[in-house]
């Protein structure tokens, strides 16, 4: 279980022991992977320390990554720790309740920005903050979901955030490409952690999920977790601005049988 050995990675979006970002974290460790992580503000502290302590990571960090100056500095702590860094992975996303019910354009210009903006934006962010300590051979990795490209019960704007965020998952992999350093998101089927429990309505999306994909499976962060080792490994070393469906085929399907 060696995939990671010798690689130094950093993975924002813990909030609890069902978050994506804590499924990612656990597979990264078992490869092998020295390991960083970061929790979203002080109300998570609780849950985010004892689960770092729990697999031996001692750097466990604050960042809103609303706040450029907390970006800024886990940046410096991070080089300060590592030196360099070969993997960050970006798994966090908000958008407001009460965008994520009722029609689209319903959306406030304020629910707006702060989907995108979280949603997003941290992504540039967060890949220009620590591009000085990137590794050439190393990877940048986000998370995305199916609504970015097809209507999806009441997702809304957290939909077109995703599709921004994919396209700049392409100009990020432009940008970076020369620096050898590969920019990919995989795309998740639905998995009950906290952001989901925010989306109206995910519960009948979660039943009519296994209605219709292929497998038959449900998701889970550990199916993640797989994903990202090989996504973040030197087994993808040419695989750069790429979606990778982590959803048990839900997304080949045009009409499920239950349809027909
Ligand atoms: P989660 O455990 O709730 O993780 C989301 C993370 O984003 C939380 O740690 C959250 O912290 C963090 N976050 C929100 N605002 C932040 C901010 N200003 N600064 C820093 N962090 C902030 O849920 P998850 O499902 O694992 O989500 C991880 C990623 O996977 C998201 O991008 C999500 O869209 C994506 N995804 C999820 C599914 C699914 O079905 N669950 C499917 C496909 C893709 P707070 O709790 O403090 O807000």
């Amino acid at each position: 279980m060696t995939l990671l050995k010798g690689k130094k990675a950093l993975i924002f979006g813990i909030a609890n022991k069902r978050s994506i970002a804590w499924g990612v974290a656990q597979a990264f460790q078992e490869q092998g992977a020295t390991l960083g992580l970061s929790y979203a503000g002080e109300a998570l502290k609780k849950r985010a320390l004892p689960l770092a302590e729990s697999i031996g990571v001692n750097f466990i960090e604050q960042c809103d990554v609303t706040e450029d100056g907390q970006i800024d500095s886990i940046a410096e702590k991070a080089k300060a720790e590592f030196g360099e860094i070969d993997i960050l992975v970006h798994a966090i996303a908000f958008a407001k309740r009460d965008e994520l019910s009722g029609p689209y354009y319903n959306t406030s210009r304020e629910g707006f920005s702060m989907a995108m903006d979280i949603s997003v934006y941290s992504f540039i962010a967060l890949a220009r903050a620590f591009q000085p300590i990137m590794r050439p051979g190393g990877s940048l990795l986000t998370m995305t979901y199916y609504g970015s490209d097809k209507v999806t019960g009441h997702y809304n704007i957290m939909g077109v955030a995703k599709a921004a965020l994919e396209s700049s998952v392409r100009y990020l992999a432009r940008d970076f490409g020369p620096q050898e350093i590969r920019v990919n998101a995989i795309s998740a089927g639905p998995i009950r952690t906290l952001a989901a429990a925010g989306i109206y309505g995910f519960r009948d999306m979660y039943s009519h999920f296994l209605e219709t994909a292929p497998l038959k499976q449900h998701i889970t962060p550990k199916d993640v977790g797989g994903a990202a080792v090989f996504l973040s490994s030197d087994l993808a070393s040419k695989i750069t601005g790429e979606i990778l469906f982590v959803d048990s085929g839900y997304n080949i399907i045009g009409m499920s049988e239950s349809e027909e």
